[in-house]
């Protein structure tokens, strides 16, 4: 079977490396002209390494990966810790550890993976206009006037497919409430005390930092509830006064590592979602990850989500030869827990409004989350 996927973020580059290793023939069509580092880190939990380990990325992850021996929960005001999380030994306790990286190392380490078991997989500057599915084939048309043809399309194109918004549902997303910055700080910078793992709340804001890269770097995500919000995109710097002023009235430690971003830069952007959708292909085509289903960032299940489907769909597509019948038994595979991970994100986004105390910072049942074997688990509702 030949696959066409578009997208070549974490839900489609992994869907390939997947699909490859069961012998499915597959073209990744990504538009972006290069894949670049976009300076940020990831949290994967156990459900999400699992995964990559499968995929044959365990070793090159483990290279750079950090693993938190445990998070503090600080008062945004003073500094106060109001809660310390010590993470079990995930990889003793579910074959999997839980890494933090930097994303760059994550899509590094894939494109060199894809890169040794099927060179000319990726094709770049490939901005896909439409897709035309018919009875036998589907034809993909390029915003540059080429047609490609595939036998099935998986559309992980993100939070803004059009793919999902022309074939299934053309509401578009809707902005959720906060806005983020980000930005890396190298330790070097810093007293060893503020290398910790943290996040600190209050006032509708929080301030989520952690090492990734071996230590060399501090990533931190700040977010700040919002009415309203415009610009699109994930990229866009932001004026370091406007963003220090916005968490100005946190305690010292957190204002110094905010004030010393790597080239003194920060980005930000709006965090949005989109309806449920019920059902998640039609025809030969079908969606993955943040296209199919995103979620807001604060269980740190998004790209786990990604990494399951692209799991999921490739056991289906294994298991059943046709494809309505693959990409019906993926939807019922997946509905459920998808649906519960961006239900429980989305409520953990409105506690983290409030005053920080134990019973608004205390976490949810994550390990019915990290346990989950999207390789090996039965498929099927
Ligand atoms: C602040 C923040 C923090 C997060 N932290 C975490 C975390 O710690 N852990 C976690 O698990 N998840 C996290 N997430 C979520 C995670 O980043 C996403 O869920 C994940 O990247 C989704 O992967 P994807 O492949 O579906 O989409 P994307 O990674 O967005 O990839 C989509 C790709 O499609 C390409 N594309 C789009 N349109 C076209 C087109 N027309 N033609 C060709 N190519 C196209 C894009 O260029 C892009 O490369 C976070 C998200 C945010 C916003």
């Amino acid at each position: 079977m030949n696959i066409a996927i578009i997208g070549g973020g974490i839900g489609g580059l992994a869907s390939a490396l997947a699909l490859i290793q069961e012998g499915f023939k597959v073209t990744v069509y990504e538009r972006s002209p290069q894949l670049v580092d976009l300076g940020a880190g990831i949290t994967l939990a156990p459900n999400a390494t699992r995964v990559l380990y499968h995929i044959g990325l365990g070793t090159q992850l483990e290279q750079t990966s950090v693993t938190p021996a445990k998070t503090e929960f600080l008062h945004y005001k003073n500094g106060e810790v109001i809660m310390q999380v010590t993470p079990k030994n995930y990889r003793e306790l579910f074959g999997s550890p839980y890494m933090r990286l930097h994303r760059w190392d994550l899509q590094h380490a894939m494109l060199l993976r894809l890169a040794e078991i099927a060179p000319n997989t990726l094709q770049l500057n490939a901005d896909i206009k439409g897709l035309e599915s018919l009875s036998n084939h589907v034809d993909i048309h390029f915003t540059d006037g080429r047609v490609a043809r595939a036998d099935i399309v998986i559309a992980a194109d993100g939070i803004r497919s059009s793919i999902r918004e022309t074939l299934f549902n053309p509401a578009p997303p809707v902005f959720a409430g906060f806005v983020a910055w980000r930005g890396l700080v190298n330790t070097s910078d810093l007293p060893p005390h503020l290398h910790e793992s943290v996040v600190a709340f209050g006032q509708g804001r929080h301030i989520n930092r952690y090492l990734v890269r071996r230590g060399e770097l501090l990533n931190f995500i700040a977010v700040a509830h919002r009415d309203h919000w415009e610009a699109e995109g994930w990229n866009i710097p932001a004026p370091m006064g406007e963003f220090l002023n916005e968490f100005s009235s946190f305690d010292a430690d957190t204002r110094e590592i905010i004030s010393r971003p790597a080239l003194g830069q920060v980005f930000k952007w709006g965090l949005f979602g989109r309806p449920w959708l019920e059902q998640w292909h039609s025809g030969r085509v079908v969606l993955l990850g943040d296209a199919a289903h995103p979620m807001l960032p604060f269980i740190g299940q998004g790209a786990a989500n990604a990494l399951e489907d692209a799991m999921i769909l490739t056991r289906c597509l294994v298991a059943e030869s046709d494809p309505q019948q693959a990409f019906t038994l993926y939807q019922d595979t997946r509905a459920s827990r998808v649906r519960s991970a961006t239900e429980q994100s989305a409520k953990r986004g409105d506690r983290y409004l409030g005053e920080p105390n134990k019973d608004s910072l205390k976490g949810d049942d994550a390990e019915s989350r990290y346990g989950y074997n999207a390789v090996t688990d039965p498929l099927g509702r």
